[in-house]
Protein backbone atom coordinates (compact mmCIF):
# COMPACT_ATOMS: atom_id res chain seq x y z
CA UNK A 1 0.00 0.00 0.00
CA UNK A 2 1.07 3.42 -1.12
CA UNK A 3 1.48 6.11 1.93
CA UNK A 4 -1.18 8.66 1.53
CA UNK A 5 -2.54 11.96 3.29
CA UNK A 6 -5.62 11.31 5.03
CA UNK A 7 -8.32 14.12 6.20
CA UNK A 8 -11.84 13.40 7.53
CA UNK A 9 -13.78 17.05 7.30
CA UNK A 10 -16.93 17.80 9.19
CA UNK A 11 -18.64 20.12 6.68
CA UNK A 12 -19.37 19.59 2.76
CA UNK A 13 -17.56 22.90 2.56
CA UNK A 14 -14.60 21.75 4.10
CA UNK A 15 -14.32 18.56 1.98
CA UNK A 16 -15.01 20.81 -1.12
CA UNK A 17 -12.07 22.93 0.12
CA UNK A 18 -9.64 20.20 0.50
CA UNK A 19 -10.74 18.48 -2.75
CA UNK A 20 -10.19 21.98 -4.71
CA UNK A 21 -7.14 22.34 -2.59
CA UNK A 22 -5.45 18.84 -3.25
CA UNK A 23 -5.67 17.91 -7.28
CA UNK A 24 -5.80 14.48 -7.67
CA UNK A 25 -7.49 13.69 -4.40
CA UNK A 26 -9.80 10.92 -3.78
CA UNK A 27 -13.15 10.71 -2.11
CA UNK A 28 -13.74 7.62 0.58
CA UNK A 29 -17.24 6.57 1.44
CA UNK A 30 -16.65 3.02 2.87
CA UNK A 31 -13.52 2.64 1.23
CA UNK A 32 -14.68 -0.62 -0.26
CA UNK A 33 -13.53 -0.60 -3.26
CA UNK A 34 -11.22 2.50 -3.23
CA UNK A 35 -8.81 0.86 -1.08
CA UNK A 36 -8.78 -2.25 -2.39
CA UNK A 37 -7.96 -0.71 -5.86
CA UNK A 38 -4.93 1.43 -4.05
CA UNK A 39 -3.86 -1.71 -2.89
CA UNK A 40 -3.33 -3.36 -5.73
CA UNK A 41 -2.09 -0.04 -7.27
CA UNK A 42 -5.00 0.12 -9.95
CA UNK A 43 -5.79 4.06 -8.20
CA UNK A 44 -3.03 6.11 -6.99
CA UNK A 45 -3.47 8.95 -4.61
CA UNK A 46 -1.71 10.73 -2.32
CA UNK A 47 -4.51 12.47 -0.31
CA UNK A 48 -7.82 10.52 0.68
CA UNK A 49 -10.66 12.88 1.81
CA UNK A 50 -13.33 10.83 4.34
CA UNK A 51 -16.46 12.22 3.25
CA UNK A 52 -18.09 9.63 6.10
CA UNK A 53 -18.42 12.31 8.65
CA UNK A 54 -19.87 14.73 5.91
CA UNK A 55 -24.02 15.10 7.39
CA UNK A 56 -25.23 15.83 4.15
CA UNK A 57 -23.33 13.03 2.54
CA UNK A 58 -24.56 10.38 6.00
CA UNK A 59 -28.05 11.69 5.37
CA UNK A 60 -30.95 9.03 5.14
CA UNK A 61 -34.47 11.48 4.90
CA UNK A 62 -38.17 10.01 3.29
CA UNK A 63 -40.93 11.57 2.75
CA UNK A 64 -43.36 9.91 1.38
CA UNK A 65 -44.72 12.59 -0.29
CA UNK A 66 -41.33 13.60 -2.28
CA UNK A 67 -38.84 10.89 -1.99
CA UNK A 68 -36.13 9.86 -0.72
CA UNK A 69 -32.88 11.66 0.21
CA UNK A 70 -30.11 8.81 0.24
CA UNK A 71 -26.51 10.75 1.34
CA UNK A 72 -23.54 9.68 -0.94
CA UNK A 73 -21.94 7.72 1.67
CA UNK A 74 -24.87 6.73 3.86
CA UNK A 75 -24.03 2.77 4.78
CA UNK A 76 -25.76 -0.39 3.41
CA UNK A 77 -27.05 -1.63 6.81
CA UNK A 78 -28.84 1.57 7.41
CA UNK A 79 -30.73 1.37 4.56
CA UNK A 80 -32.09 -2.35 4.83
CA UNK A 81 -32.41 -1.45 9.12
CA UNK A 82 -34.82 1.39 8.08
CA UNK A 83 -38.18 0.10 8.63
CA UNK A 84 -39.74 3.07 6.58
CA UNK A 85 -37.16 2.07 4.04
CA UNK A 86 -38.15 -1.41 3.60
CA UNK A 87 -41.82 -0.53 3.49
CA UNK A 88 -41.36 2.30 0.51
CA UNK A 89 -38.56 1.04 -1.55
CA UNK A 90 -38.51 -2.82 -0.75
CA UNK A 91 -35.87 -3.65 -3.83
CA UNK A 92 -33.57 -0.69 -2.57
CA UNK A 93 -33.39 -2.64 0.54
CA UNK A 94 -32.82 -6.63 -0.94
CA UNK A 95 -30.19 -4.52 -3.00
CA UNK A 96 -28.20 -2.79 -0.08
CA UNK A 97 -28.31 -6.29 1.44
CA UNK A 98 -27.08 -8.03 -1.50
CA UNK A 99 -23.86 -6.00 -1.96
CA UNK A 100 -20.59 -7.84 -0.49
CA UNK A 101 -21.85 -9.69 3.44
CA UNK A 102 -22.13 -8.43 6.66
CA UNK A 103 -18.97 -6.73 6.70
CA UNK A 104 -18.87 -5.26 3.95
CA UNK A 105 -21.98 -3.33 4.10
CA UNK A 106 -21.23 -1.95 7.54
CA UNK A 107 -19.17 0.39 5.18
CA UNK A 108 -20.09 0.45 1.82
CA UNK A 109 -22.09 3.11 0.53
CA UNK A 110 -24.59 3.38 -2.56
CA UNK A 111 -23.03 6.20 -3.85
CA UNK A 112 -20.02 4.60 -3.49
CA UNK A 113 -21.27 1.86 -5.97
CA UNK A 114 -22.20 4.50 -8.13
CA UNK A 115 -19.52 6.80 -7.78
CA UNK A 116 -16.65 2.94 -8.89
CA UNK A 117 -19.02 3.14 -11.80
CA UNK A 118 -18.01 -0.84 -12.89
CA UNK A 119 -20.63 -1.86 -15.42
CA UNK A 120 -21.41 -4.69 -12.97
CA UNK A 121 -22.15 -2.77 -10.21
CA UNK A 122 -25.60 -4.03 -8.43
CA UNK A 123 -27.31 -0.93 -7.36
CA UNK A 124 -27.20 0.90 -10.91
CA UNK A 125 -29.50 -0.55 -12.52
CA UNK A 126 -32.48 -0.27 -10.00
CA UNK A 127 -31.30 3.28 -9.80
CA UNK A 128 -31.99 3.76 -12.67
CA UNK A 129 -35.12 1.78 -12.94
CA UNK A 130 -36.54 3.71 -10.09
CA UNK A 131 -35.86 7.04 -11.95
CA UNK A 132 -33.14 8.26 -9.30
CA UNK A 133 -31.45 11.66 -9.72
CA UNK A 134 -27.51 12.11 -8.66
CA UNK A 135 -27.10 15.71 -6.49
CA UNK A 136 -23.36 16.89 -6.80
CA UNK A 137 -21.46 19.60 -5.91
CA UNK A 138 -18.14 21.17 -6.71
CA UNK A 139 -16.35 24.31 -7.33
CA UNK A 140 -18.52 25.66 -9.89
CA UNK A 141 -21.72 25.13 -7.64
CA UNK A 142 -24.33 22.44 -7.54
CA UNK A 143 -25.65 20.41 -10.08
CA UNK A 144 -28.17 17.30 -10.34
CA UNK A 145 -28.79 14.89 -13.39
CA UNK A 146 -30.78 11.63 -14.03
CA UNK A 147 -28.27 8.57 -12.82
CA UNK A 148 -28.21 6.76 -16.27
CA UNK A 149 -26.12 9.58 -17.45
CA UNK A 150 -24.07 9.47 -14.99
CA UNK A 151 -21.29 6.60 -15.29
CA UNK A 152 -19.35 7.56 -18.91
CA UNK A 153 -17.15 4.60 -18.85
CA UNK A 154 -15.56 1.55 -16.78
CA UNK A 155 -14.20 3.51 -13.28
CA UNK A 156 -15.41 6.62 -15.27
CA UNK A 157 -18.43 9.10 -14.62
CA UNK A 158 -19.42 12.84 -15.20
CA UNK A 159 -17.96 14.09 -12.40
CA UNK A 160 -15.03 16.72 -12.69
CA UNK A 161 -12.23 17.59 -10.70
CA UNK A 162 -12.87 18.83 -7.24
CA UNK A 163 -16.87 17.56 -7.21
CA UNK A 164 -18.81 15.43 -4.93
CA UNK A 165 -21.46 13.24 -5.04
CA UNK A 166 -23.62 14.74 -2.33
CA UNK A 167 -26.89 12.58 -2.81
CA UNK A 168 -29.11 10.14 -4.55
CA UNK A 169 -32.70 11.44 -4.98
CA UNK A 170 -34.97 8.73 -5.66
CA UNK A 171 -38.85 9.63 -6.14
CA UNK A 172 -41.78 8.44 -4.01
CA UNK A 173 -42.94 5.48 -4.75
CA UNK A 174 -46.18 5.77 -7.10
CA UNK A 175 -49.66 4.22 -6.27
CA UNK A 176 -49.62 0.22 -7.40
CA UNK A 177 -46.04 0.35 -8.12
CA UNK A 178 -43.58 -2.15 -7.48
CA UNK A 179 -39.28 -2.60 -8.50
CA UNK A 180 -37.18 -5.17 -8.64
CA UNK A 181 -33.36 -6.21 -9.39
CA UNK A 182 -31.98 -9.54 -9.79
CA UNK A 183 -28.71 -10.93 -10.86
CA UNK A 184 -26.86 -13.58 -11.98
CA UNK A 185 -23.86 -15.02 -9.92
CA UNK A 186 -22.21 -18.39 -10.47
CA UNK A 187 -21.50 -19.00 -6.60
CA UNK A 188 -24.71 -18.06 -4.21
CA UNK A 189 -22.94 -14.66 -2.74
CA UNK A 190 -20.32 -12.36 -2.59
CA UNK A 191 -19.51 -12.72 -6.45
CA UNK A 192 -19.34 -10.13 -9.55
CA UNK A 193 -22.72 -10.26 -11.62
CA UNK A 194 -22.38 -11.97 -14.77
CA UNK A 195 -25.56 -9.94 -15.78
CA UNK A 196 -28.10 -8.00 -13.79
CA UNK A 197 -31.93 -6.84 -14.82
CA UNK A 198 -33.21 -3.57 -12.53
CA UNK A 199 -37.00 -3.01 -13.33
CA UNK A 200 -39.80 -0.46 -12.18
CA UNK A 201 -43.25 -0.95 -13.36
CA UNK A 202 -46.68 1.15 -12.22
CA UNK A 203 -49.83 -1.20 -12.81
CA UNK A 204 -53.38 -0.09 -13.75
CA UNK A 205 -56.01 -2.79 -13.81
CA UNK A 206 -54.12 -5.80 -15.17
CA UNK A 207 -52.27 -3.21 -17.55
CA UNK A 208 -48.52 -1.43 -18.00
CA UNK A 209 -48.58 2.19 -17.20
CA UNK A 210 -45.06 2.67 -17.21
CA UNK A 211 -41.97 0.61 -16.75
CA UNK A 212 -38.36 1.60 -16.94
CA UNK A 213 -35.74 -1.33 -17.23
CA UNK A 214 -31.86 -1.20 -16.94
CA UNK A 215 -29.10 -3.82 -17.09
CA UNK A 216 -25.73 -4.43 -15.25
CA UNK A 217 -22.53 -6.12 -16.91
CA UNK A 218 -23.48 -5.88 -20.61
CA UNK A 219 -21.84 -3.20 -21.75
CA UNK A 220 -18.93 -0.67 -20.78
CA UNK A 221 -21.51 1.29 -18.69
CA UNK A 222 -25.16 0.37 -16.43
CA UNK A 223 -27.55 0.15 -19.34
CA UNK A 224 -31.02 2.04 -19.41
CA UNK A 225 -32.73 0.09 -22.01
CA UNK A 226 -35.58 2.91 -22.37
CA UNK A 227 -37.32 1.31 -25.47
CA UNK A 228 -38.29 -2.00 -23.27
CA UNK A 229 -39.85 0.23 -21.21
CA UNK A 230 -41.84 2.04 -23.45
CA UNK A 231 -42.89 -1.55 -25.02
CA UNK A 232 -44.73 -1.79 -22.06
CA UNK A 233 -46.57 1.10 -21.48
CA UNK A 234 -49.87 0.82 -22.31
CA UNK A 235 -49.78 -2.47 -22.65
CA UNK A 236 -51.74 -6.14 -20.53
CA UNK A 237 -49.16 -7.31 -18.12
CA UNK A 238 -49.24 -10.23 -19.58
CA UNK A 239 -46.44 -12.92 -20.71
CA UNK A 240 -46.83 -11.92 -24.37
CA UNK A 241 -45.86 -8.09 -23.20
CA UNK A 242 -43.01 -9.27 -20.54
CA UNK A 243 -41.76 -11.66 -23.11
CA UNK A 244 -41.35 -8.63 -25.70
CA UNK A 245 -39.64 -6.31 -23.52
CA UNK A 246 -37.30 -9.08 -22.51
CA UNK A 247 -36.54 -9.80 -26.06
CA UNK A 248 -35.48 -5.86 -26.67
CA UNK A 249 -33.59 -6.11 -23.39
CA UNK A 250 -31.53 -9.26 -24.98
CA UNK A 251 -31.31 -7.39 -27.82
CA UNK A 252 -29.93 -4.10 -26.36
CA UNK A 253 -27.30 -5.92 -24.34
CA UNK A 254 -23.69 -5.74 -26.00
CA UNK A 255 -21.51 -7.92 -23.53
CA UNK A 256 -17.89 -9.51 -24.04
CA UNK A 257 -17.06 -12.49 -23.38
CA UNK A 258 -14.61 -12.94 -20.26
CA UNK A 259 -13.91 -15.45 -17.62
CA UNK A 260 -17.54 -15.56 -15.89
CA UNK A 261 -19.47 -16.05 -19.01
CA UNK A 262 -19.75 -15.85 -23.25
CA UNK A 263 -21.27 -12.76 -24.77
CA UNK A 264 -24.08 -14.83 -25.91
CA UNK A 265 -24.54 -16.65 -22.63
CA UNK A 266 -25.11 -12.99 -20.63
CA UNK A 267 -27.38 -11.72 -23.68
CA UNK A 268 -29.53 -14.76 -23.06
CA UNK A 269 -29.63 -13.80 -19.67
CA UNK A 270 -30.53 -10.17 -19.93
CA UNK A 271 -33.57 -11.60 -21.45
CA UNK A 272 -34.46 -14.00 -18.59
CA UNK A 273 -33.52 -11.89 -15.61
CA UNK A 274 -35.66 -9.36 -17.29
CA UNK A 275 -38.80 -11.23 -17.69
CA UNK A 276 -38.10 -12.38 -14.36
CA UNK A 277 -37.60 -9.33 -12.78
CA UNK A 278 -40.66 -7.72 -14.56
CA UNK A 279 -43.14 -10.60 -13.04
CA UNK A 280 -41.43 -10.06 -9.55
CA UNK A 281 -42.35 -6.18 -9.75
CA UNK A 282 -45.41 -6.68 -11.89
CA UNK A 283 -46.28 -9.38 -8.52
CA UNK A 284 -44.88 -6.38 -5.68
CA UNK A 285 -47.06 -3.92 -7.45
CA UNK A 286 -50.18 -5.94 -7.39
CA UNK A 287 -49.82 -6.58 -3.35
CA UNK A 288 -48.92 -2.89 -3.04
CA UNK A 289 -52.71 -2.30 -3.38
C1 LIG B 1 -15.69 -8.52 -0.56
C2 LIG B 1 -16.39 -7.53 -1.46
C3 LIG B 1 -17.63 -7.85 -1.97
C4 LIG B 1 -18.30 -6.95 -2.81
N1 LIG B 1 -19.53 -7.31 -3.30
C5 LIG B 1 -20.16 -6.46 -4.14
C6 LIG B 1 -21.43 -6.82 -4.70
O1 LIG B 1 -22.00 -7.88 -4.41
N2 LIG B 1 -22.01 -5.95 -5.56
C7 LIG B 1 -21.43 -4.75 -5.90
O2 LIG B 1 -22.02 -4.01 -6.70
N3 LIG B 1 -20.25 -4.39 -5.36
C8 LIG B 1 -19.60 -5.20 -4.50
N4 LIG B 1 -18.38 -4.84 -3.97
C9 LIG B 1 -17.79 -3.54 -4.31
C10 LIG B 1 -18.06 -2.42 -3.26
O3 LIG B 1 -18.26 -2.94 -1.98
C11 LIG B 1 -19.28 -1.59 -3.67
O4 LIG B 1 -19.10 -1.03 -4.94
C12 LIG B 1 -19.61 -0.49 -2.64
O5 LIG B 1 -20.93 -0.06 -2.81
C13 LIG B 1 -18.66 0.70 -2.73
O6 LIG B 1 -19.06 1.65 -1.75
P1 LIG B 1 -18.00 2.37 -0.81
O7 LIG B 1 -18.78 3.31 0.02
O8 LIG B 1 -17.15 1.41 -0.09
O9 LIG B 1 -17.15 3.16 -1.92
P2 LIG B 1 -15.62 3.67 -1.85
O10 LIG B 1 -14.70 2.54 -1.98
O11 LIG B 1 -15.42 4.58 -0.70
O12 LIG B 1 -15.60 4.57 -3.19
C14 LIG B 1 -15.75 3.99 -4.47
C15 LIG B 1 -15.29 5.01 -5.52
O13 LIG B 1 -16.16 6.13 -5.53
C16 LIG B 1 -15.45 7.32 -5.19
N5 LIG B 1 -16.34 8.05 -4.29
C17 LIG B 1 -16.84 7.61 -3.12
N6 LIG B 1 -17.70 8.51 -2.61
C18 LIG B 1 -17.74 9.54 -3.48
C19 LIG B 1 -18.46 10.77 -3.49
N7 LIG B 1 -19.29 11.12 -2.52
N8 LIG B 1 -18.27 11.59 -4.55
C20 LIG B 1 -17.42 11.25 -5.56
N9 LIG B 1 -16.71 10.10 -5.58
C21 LIG B 1 -16.88 9.26 -4.55
C22 LIG B 1 -14.15 6.87 -4.53
O14 LIG B 1 -13.10 7.82 -4.69
C23 LIG B 1 -13.89 5.57 -5.27
O15 LIG B 1 -13.27 5.82 -6.51
C24 LIG B 1 -17.70 -5.71 -3.11
C25 LIG B 1 -16.45 -5.37 -2.57
C26 LIG B 1 -15.79 -6.26 -1.74
C27 LIG B 1 -14.45 -5.87 -1.17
Amino acid sequence: MQWFDYAAPRTLEEALALMAGHPGARPLAGGTDLLVQMRSGRKTTDFVVDVKRVPELNEIAFDPATGLTLGAAAPCYRIYGDSSLLRAYPSLAEVAALIGGTQIQGRASIGGNLCNAAPSADSIPLLIALGARCRIAGPAGRREMAVEDFCTAPGQTVLAPGELLVSIHIPAPPPNSGARYIRFIPRNEMDIAVAGAGVHVVVDNGNIRSARIALAAVAPTPLFVREAGQLLAGRPANAQSLAEAAELARQAAHPITDMRGTAEYRRHLCGVLTRRALQAAIQSAREAR
